[in-house]
């Protein structure tokens, strides 16, 4: 049995057993056996029974935020946002069984058709930033493509996935099509990508963890999809609306407390406008409502462990704090938002991913530098580019490597866009209209017609 904590009070808010790693082998066996019934029903009740478990996601979405918010500390706000993002997932993935539809191509003597054939069973692995929407951006498609699902959520937030497998069970998913199996990662994780009837692995997390799953997979030339870490930059030309810029990029940055893989942890903002870009951030910072994630008001709740808030502060020590904002005294994993003034792109705080309410600022000459400094990381997950110039909008977009990127904002993720990583940040890409084909394999089928 492992504890699960409050993020908020650091008070013990349940028990959950982790999965043996007989149980594992056991589970992934019922979810081999079921694969050949769900794939084989029809397409237009696969889509049925998603839409009913879309609709009874809907009819508990105040529940599983309250969950959320209790096992990981996040903002009431953000906690229903992220409920409504399973059932939309649920939604727009409910629509796919009947479009999956393969091509006809023209050869001679024949019919060449092909088809897009479902894998078998699924490993999806978690993160404990994001339990919710990560969970589903792998299992909706998955399911929908004819897959059967296994999937493990992190050791600190395994309540909201439980939740799920609940809920699918009360919308009528047949036994064994999606089982979640709480535990270590070096125990039900590994035995994913281990197993020969895991035939994908869909895995999101650190990359230094990625790094080492792609290596597994690679034995069995095992399916894989990577969603890793990132430090992206938000780029502030001098010719920017500054006032919106800076008002918005505590949140770009701050929401979820900095735990969140597009975080825009680096600002570049060009020189001209340094000076008055820091003067309009701190009072935006300053301002942000660090308080009881439970509240309406909240803005910002605490990190999601102790080790976690040490590991951010292991960052800030020694480096230049320009302001921080508040945080709440008492107990609990808090950490308050924090500027830093980056002396060189060399500076540890700039070059690695903090996943924390921590921002590094940097000042750049011309649109060639703002391109060169933002490309230089390993990372290339997101991004944001402030300026009134659209032709410049469109030539740092595409100068970026980074897979999602947002001018004159910072949204990253819509349920019905393709999102992803370049470089070390990830392989492949969820969400969107594509997704659905990296849960199955193209089949190519001739007919002869010849007598
Ligand atoms: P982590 O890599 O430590 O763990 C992620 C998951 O992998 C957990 O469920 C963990 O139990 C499991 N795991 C650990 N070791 C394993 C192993 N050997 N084999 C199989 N599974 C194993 O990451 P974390 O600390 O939970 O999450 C934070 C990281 O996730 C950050 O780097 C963040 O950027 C990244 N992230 C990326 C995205 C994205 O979409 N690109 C989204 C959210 C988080």
């Amino acid at each position: 049995m492992s504890e699960v904590v409050d993020p908020a009070t650091g008070e013990v808010v349940g028990l959950v057993a982790a999965t043996t790693p007989d149980e594992v082998d056991a589970a992934i066996a019922r979810a081999d056996a079921a694969f050949a019934r769900w794939r084989g029903t029809a397409p237009g009740e696969r889509a049925r029974v998603l839409r009913r478990f879309a609709a009874v996601v809907d009819a508990h979405l105040e529940e599983l935020a309250r969950l959320e918010v209790r096992n990981s500390g996040h903002t009431i706000g953000n906690a229903r946002w992220e409920a409504g993002n399973v059932r939309d997932v649920l939604d727009y993935y409910a629509g796919a069984p009947e479009r999956l539809t393969g091509r006809q191509i023209p050869v001679p003597g024949g019919l060449d058709v092909t088809f897009h054939e479902p894998l078998g069973v699924v490993g999806v692995i978690v993160p404990w930033n994001f339990p919710m929407p990560i969970a589903a951006w792998g299992f909706a498609p998955a399911l929908a493509a004819g897959n059967t699902v296994v999937l493990k959520p992190a050791e600190l937030t395994p309540l909201t996935a439980l939740r799920l497998a609940e809920l699918a069970r009360e919308a009528g998913l047949p036994d064994d099509v999606f089982t979640v199996l709480p535990g270590a990662g070096s125990v039900v994780g590994e035995r994913f990508v281990t197993h020969p009837a895991v035939r994908k692995v869909c895995f999101t997390g650190s990359t230094e963890v990625g790094t080492r799953i792609m290596a597994g997979c690679a034995a069995q030339v095992k399916r894989l999809t990577l969603e890793l870490g990132g430090k992206s930059a938000n780029l502030v030309f001098a010719d920017a609306d500054l006032e919106r810029a800076a008002a918005t990029a505590p949140y770009a940055v701050f929401d979820n407390a900095g735990q969140d893989c597009c975080a825009r942890s680096r600002i570049l903002v060009q020189r001209p406008a340094y000076d008055r870009f820091l003067e309009l951030l701190e009072p935006a910072v300053r301002a942000l409502r660090v308080e009881d994630p439970a509240r309406e008001t909240a803005e910002m709740g605490p990190l999601i462990s102790a080790a976690q808030r040490d590991r951010v502060a292991g960052y800030v020590d020694g480096a230049t704090v320009a302001f921080t904002g508040s945080r709440p005294d008492g107990p609990g994993f808090w950490y308050a938002p924090t500027v830093l003034l980056a002396d060189s792109p060399a500076d540890r705080h700039w070059r690695e991913e903090i996943f924390g309410p921590v921002v590094s600022v940097l000042p750049f000459d011309d649109e060639a530098d703002a391109i060169r400094l933002a490309n230089d990381t390993e990372y290339g997950l997101s991004g944001s580019i402030w300026t009134r110039d659209v032709g410049r909008a469109v030539r740092v977009a595409r100068a970026v490597e980074a897979g999602n990127l947002s001018v004159n904002s910072h949204s990253s993720v819509r349920y019905w866009t393709p999102f992803g990583g370049m470089k070390r940040s990830g392989l492949g890409r969820e969400l969107g209209p594509d997704a659905l084909h990296a849960f199955t394999d193209v089949k190519n089928v001739f007919i002869a017609t010849e007598e």
